[in-house]
């Protein structure tokens, strides 16, 4: 199984570059913010309690996500792999993940980090803001504050994967195929 991480802050280009690796790999995208956004556009209650968090660019607590990949990985049993894109966040996450993979006889393949300076995000998070309606994209100093929440509580999952042997880090300013170009190179190793 190829299990990838693609690690980065807010607007690296994760969504982009995952789009791209499902059609490469045929991967199951598993986005913990497009599954947080999907129940808020449901109404429920857990997307309620989550959208007070994520309207202030704060991470919703680790129990919510973990449980949102589990069902995940759960009605997808007999996938190739799963691109995580946006998860784990914190490094309670990333051993809550190692643990629902090993129990399934399988691991994490690697993470592929996307480098790119908090100025250059902080453009192209507002320029998306534009055009994808989400109210997190919208205002300067949400989008700090999820850069801050990402430099705080989401760098140390580098840490944890490094530690494994399992990180990698590429240079995400560039055009769209050149980071993929870059991206496929070290998959292609795992
Ligand atoms: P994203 O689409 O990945 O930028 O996520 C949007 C928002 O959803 C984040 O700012 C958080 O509020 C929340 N979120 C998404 N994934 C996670 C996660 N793994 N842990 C905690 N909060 C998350």
């Amino acid at each position: 199984m190829l299990n990838l991480v693609l690690f980065g802050p807010p607007g690296a280009g994760k969504g982009t570059q995952s789009q791209k690796l499902i059609d490469k790999y045929g991967l199951i995208h598993l986005s913990t913010g497009d599954l947080l956004r999907g129940e808020i556009s449901q109404g429920t209650e857990l997307g309620l309690e989550a959208k007070k968090l994520m309207d202030q660019g704060l991470l919703v607590p680790d129990a919510v996500v973990i449980g949102m990949i589990e069902n995940k990985l759960d009605a997808n049993k007999d996938a190739k792999g799963f691109i995580f894109d946006g998860f784990p966040r914190t490094v309670a996450q990333a051993e809550a993940l190692d643990n629902l993979l090993e129990s399934k006889a399988s691991a994490i393949s690697g993470m592929i980090a996307l480098e790119v300076d908090d100025d250059e995000l902080e453009r192209r998070l507002l320029l998306r803001g534009k055009d994808s309606g989400r109210p997190d994209d919208a205002d300067p100093a949400i989008i700090r504050k999820r850069i801050k929440e990402y430099n705080d509580k989401t760098t140390p999952v580098a840490g944890y994967y490094k530690n494994q042997d399992k990180f990698t880090s590429i240079n995400g300013i560039g055009s769209i195929d050149e980071i993929f170009s870059a991206i496929v190179a070290v998959t292609e190793k795992y």
